[in-house]
């Protein structure tokens, strides 16, 4: 398997299995419910680490929690800790919700200081750094390879954290002495004061992987000057540090890259209160690795409805048959996607059948109220599939525009009565309330011990023109 690297700008080999393959990902900074462009990270270490897990590999996926920041100062002056505290609890709550499990190890910076003084202690005995008035800064000029990873000529690398007391503009600050409004310092040789950014980082990752590891990952938005001082950091004390580094490519919300200094942020919580876990993994799978993919209204409902194409596929291959069912259960571990004619009455598309090794997943406990979907693609789906519609609605527009709907005979409501019902407006004037699934969701198949992975290259939906098939 190979894999991007943004330092050698080439593909790069992971070794056979079993490996080991350590990977660390860069976390969030908690200062407040975490946005849903933090969560591509978390989903793509997560995929990583049980697609190779399947393939035999031994993997360890640490993830650092940032709970000292200047964000986590300025959002809660005199109750910092308390803050991070709140917001890491709501990082893990977040990001479990989304049901690929949890990262083998979430270290939180406040709890690796002396580790950090010890590191940092290395960088100023060895001449990396040095200290200034209760800082201390990397020697930027002290490590000739700066600015490779970033693709910046050394001479011309952007200048960093401006203050008039470092030696060059391109120094970082490791150490940051105590400020006014700063409530949270601890102890080092050169005063009291806490760690910058980059520098816990290389600890961390180093702490629990070794000074030598094979995947870093994060955003792109993190190469410089994150990555870069990271990389400088460690290898200027002589550790290999990360052998590839996999970015991914940034969440953007309506066009525009997300951040919190800019409005329009969805947080995870709300995207997945809005459009459920399911979906959520449908749109990060529909996006390359490192490429930007588009947060909007349009793509999350397109994304729903994939997912209930997904479904509808799954079912024709699996659902309502629990004697299919057992056998599938019963028959050898291994993930296969079923491909052929399909039977008479049956989607057109591809069908999925799957087995988790002996261990199917359970069904989920049914909701009485049946379960409600929205727009024209994800209702047809439902139409087509095998549950039964308890409810559907519809606006005479709708109805006029799309044969099937009509002959379904939904009930005719106004525009308005729909968006009340479906929440939103991205109804299309058609909802319906169908019977909940029987079977597992793509949520428990990838909570299996051993994931599903499923290659959906053959997954069309028979309303889509022919030819081939999108990749997804
Ligand atoms: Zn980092």
């Amino acid at each position: 398997m190979r894999l991007f690297d943004t330092y050698t700008k080439s593909l790069v080999e992971v070794p056979p299995p079993p490996g080991p393959v350590r990977m660390y990902f860069c976390g969030p900074t908690v200062y407040a419910r975490a946005h849903i462009g933090n969560a591509r990270p978390f989903v793509l270490g997560m995929w990583l680490r049980s697609w190779l897990r399947a393939r035999g590999y031994e993997v360890t996926l640490v993830h650092n929690i940032t709970d000292i920041n200047d964000k986590i100062y300025d959002a809660a002056p005199g109750a910092s800790a308390e803050l991070a505290r709140r917001a890491t609890e709501w990082y893990f709550a977040d990001t479990s919700a989304l049901g690929l499990g949890m990262p083998d190890a979430m270290p939180k910076v406040t709890d690796h200081v002396p580790e950090i003084v010890r590191f940092i202690g290395e960088l100023v005995d060895s001449g990396h750094a040095y200290p200034v008035e209760g800082d201390v800064y990397f020697r930027v000029a002290s490590f000739p390879e700066y600015g490779r990873l970033s693709g910046q000529r050394p001479d011309q690398v952007e200048e960093q954290e401006p203050n008039a007391l470092k030696e060059d503009p391109r120094d970082f600050a490791l150490w940051k002495a105590n400020k006014q409004g700063e409530d949270t310092a601890w102890d080092s040789p050169w005063g009291r004061g806490r760690p910058g950014w980059h520098i816990e980082c290389s600890v961390l990752a180093e702490e629990l992987l070794g000074p030598s590891f094979e995947i870093h990952g994060g955003g792109l938005d993190l190469v410089f000057p994150h990555h870069e001082n990271e990389l400088a950091q460690s290898r200027s004390l002589g550790h290999p540090f990360a052998h590839i580094w996999a970015h991914n490519g940034m969440l953007r919300f309506t066009g525009e890259k997300m951040s919190k200094s800019v409005g329009n942020i969805a947080t995870i919580r709300e995207t997945l209160d809005e459009w459920g876990r399911e979906t959520i993994l449908v749109f990060f799978l529909g996006g390359h690795w490192r490429k930007p993919i588009d947060f909007s209204p349009e793509t999350m409902a397109q994304a729903a409805a994939q997912a209930e194409s997904f479904r509808n596929g799954r079912r024709a291959g699996a659902a309502g048959d629990r004697r299919a069912r057992r056998v599938a259960a019963a028959s050898a571990g291994r993930a296969r996607v079923r491909r052929g004619r399909p039977a008479p009455g049956r989607d057109r598309g591809g069908r999925l059948g799957a087995t988790g090794r002996a261990r199917w997943p359970q069904p989920r406990p049914q909701a009485v109220t049946g379960e409600l979907v929205y727009g024209r693609r994800a209702v047809r789906e439902a139409l087509r599939g095998r549950r039964e519609v308890l409810e559907l609605w519809a606006t005479e527009r709708a109805v006029g525009a799309e044969p099937w709907l009509a002959e379904a005979k939904p009930k005719q409501r106004p525009e308005r009565d729909l968006s009340e019902l479906a929440g939103n407006r991205d109804h299309q004037g058609v909802v319906a309330r169908v019977e909940p699934y029987r079977y597992a969701d793509a949520y428990e198949l990838a909570a299996v011990e051993r994931p599903l992975l499923a290659v959906l290259d053959r997954v069309r939906s028979a309303a889509a023109p022919r030819g081939p098939a999108r990749p997804a």
